[in-house]
C-alpha cells in the first residue's frame, strides 16, 4: 500500500474511487486472483476520520454475507448491531408496518454499522493483499480506452494500464462522464440530516421509520444505548436546523423521537447530505463499467443506496471469474454486457420503489395521508406481501450473485 510513484503501473483491473462499493470490489476481485490498483482523491487517513462521515448504513442480510466471504465481516462485527423488527409509521398514526426477524425465522434483517468502521475494516482487510496497491491522494487527469486496454493517467504522472476500468467514483463519477454515459435526475429539494444520539432505554435491535410533512425520519439502532437519526428536510430550512445551538438542536431531535428512548443526548457532530435520485441509462462501455452511486443514486428512504452497490459489485466478480475462467477477455463488452444486463432491470426496480415512497410520503395531503395509512395497515395484514417488502430489505429478491448467498464461486 501506499503512493506508488513509478511512472507506469501495469495490472489486470483499475478501480476509481475506494470508497465502501471501491473498497469492497477491490477486496472480492484480489480475493479470485485478480490484480487490482485502487485510486482515491481523499487519502486513507481523512477517508477513516471520524468527521468525514457520519452516516451509519443498514446493511442487508445480503450485504452482509458479501462481507463475510471476502474476509470483511470479522474486522466489523464488533460494531454491527442486528436489525430485528423494523417498524414504518405515518406520523402520530396508529396505522402502522411492522417487519419482525421471527417471521422469516432466518436471523436478522440486516446489521446497522457505522460507515467509519465499516471503512476501516475494509482498509484492514485490503492490506492483506498483495495483489492491490491503494494510490491516495490521486485525481484521474486523463482516460485511454483502445481495442487492447485502458489507461489511466492521474494527476501526479503516474500511469496505470490495464484491461478493465471500473467507475466506483461515486455520483460525480469522472469515470462516468469521460465515457459519455446520459444520466437522468431528479432533485428532491431535500437534505438528510444524520447524527448520532446516546439514549436512556435500549433501542431493543429496533428501526423506525417515521413519516413527517417534510420527508421521512428514521431512528436506527447502534451497538449499546445508541441510534443513528437520518432527519429527511427540505432544503431551504438545512441551514437553519444546522445552524442551532446545540441545546436546541438537541431539543428538536427529541421532540421528533418521541419518549420511548427516555432522555436522549446528540454525540458527535451532525451532518447534511443533500438527495437526489440520479442514474446512468447504461452501466457499461469499452473496457469500462459503472458501479454503485457513479451508476445510481437513490434517495436513502429505504437504506438501500450502498446494498445495491454491493449487489453490482457481487455480480461484477461472479461475471469476471466466469470470464476468465473460460479463457475470455475480461473488458470484452460481451463479457460487460452479462454485469449490465444483470443489473439495470433490479437497480430499476429499486429506484422505482423508492421515488414512489418518498412522494407518497414526503406531503401531508388529507386523502393521501388516509391512502397510505390504510394501505399500510393493509400490507401489515397481508403475509405474502408482507413478506416480500421484507425479503427486498434483507436484500434477497431477484437473481442473487452467489455471493451475496453465502455461495463460494468455486462451488
Ligand atoms: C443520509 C444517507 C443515509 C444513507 N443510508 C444508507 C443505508 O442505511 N444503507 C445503504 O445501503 N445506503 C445508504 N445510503 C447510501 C450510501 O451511503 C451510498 O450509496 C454509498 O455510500 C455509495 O458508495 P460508493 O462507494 O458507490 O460511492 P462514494 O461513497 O461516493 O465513494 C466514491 C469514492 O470515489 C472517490 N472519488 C470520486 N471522484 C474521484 C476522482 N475523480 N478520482 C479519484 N477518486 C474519486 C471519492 O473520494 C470516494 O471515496 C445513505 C445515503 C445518505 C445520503
Amino acid at each position: 500500500m501506499g503512493a506508488d510513484k513509478a511512472k507506469t503501473i501495469k495490472s489486470e483491473i483499475v478501480i476509481v474511487g475506494g470508497g465502501m462499493a471501491g473498497l469492497t470490489a477491490a477486496i472480492g476481485l484480489a480475493q479470485h486472483g485478480f490484480e487490482v490498483v485502487v485510486v482515491d482523491m481523499v487519502p486513507k487517513g481523512d477517508l477513516t476520520a471520524a468527521s468525514y462521515d457520519g452516516r451509519a448504513s443498514a446493511l442487508a442480510y445480503a450485504s452482509c454475507q458479501l462481507l463475510k466471504a471476502i474476509g470483511v465481516w470479522p474486522y466489523m462485527e464488533p460494531y454491527a448491531q442486528p436489525i430485528l423488527e423494523i417498524r414504518v409509521s405515518d406520523g402520530p398514526s396508529l396505522l402502522h408496518l411492522h417487519f419482525d426477524n421471527e417471521t422469516l425465522g432466518d436471523g436478522p434483517l440486516g446489521h446497522m454499522v457505522e460507515n467509519r468502521h465499516t471503512r476501516i475494516a475494509l482498509f484492514k482487510r485490503l492490506e492483506e493483499f498483495e495483489n492491490i496497491r491503494f494510490l491516495a491522494p490521486e485525481k484521474v487527469a486523463d482516460i485511454n480506452r483502445s481495442a487492447s486496454g485502458v489507461s489511466v493517467t492521474l494527476e501526479s504522472g503516474v500511469c496505470v494500464d490495464a484491461d478493465l476500468l471500473l467507475g466506483i467514483d461515486g455520483r460525480g463519477s469522472v469515470v462516468r462522464r469521460h465515457a459519455d454515459l446520459p444520466t437522468s435526475s431528479i432533485e428532491y429539494k431535500q437534505h438528510g440530516i444524520v447524527c448520532s444520539v446516546e439514549h436512556e432505554h435500549s433501542h431493543c435491535g429496533i428501526a423506525h421509520e417515521r413519516f413527517l410533512p417534510s420527508g421521512p425520519f428514521a431512528i436506527l439502532p447502534l451497538t449499546g444505548n445508541r441510534s443513528s437519526l437520518v432527519w429527511t428536510e427540505k432544503s431551504h430550512l438545512v441551514d437553519t436546523i444546522m445552524n442551532l445551538s446545540d441545546r436546541a438542536f438537541e431539543s428538536e431531535v427529541a421532540r421528533r423521537i418521541g419518549g420511548f428512548l427516555g432522555e436522549v443526548k446528540v454525540v458527535g457532530g451532525r451532518w447534511a447530505y443533500p438527495i437526489s435520485l440520479q442514474y446512468a441509462h447504461s452501466y457499461v462501455s469499452d473496457r469500462l463499467a459503472l458501479i454503485g452511486d457513479a451508476a445510481h443514486g437513490i434517495h436513502p428512504i429505504s437504506g438501500q443506496g450502498l446494498n445495491l452497490g454491493l449487489k453490482d459489485v457481487a455480480a461484477l466478480i461472479e461475471v469476471l471469474v466466469v470470464a476468465r475462467n473460460v479463457g475470455l477477455d475480461i473488458g470484452a463488452t460481451s463479457v460487460l454486457d452479462n454485469y449490465a444486463q444483470w443489473r439495470t432491470t433490479d437497480n430499476a426496480a429499486v429506484y422505482a420503489i423508492t421515488d414512489g415512497f418518498n412522494r407518497l410520503f414526503s406531503n401531508d395531503i388529507g386523502p393521501i395521508k388516509l391512502a397510505r395509512d390504510l394501505g399500510m395497515a393493509a400490507v401489515n395484514e397481508v403475509t405474502p406481501l408482507k413478506n416480500f417488502f421484507m425479503s427486498h430489505a434483507r436484500g434477497t429478491v431477484g437473481e442473487l450473485p452467489k455471493l451475496l448467498r453465502g455461495e463460494s464461486l468455486t462451488s
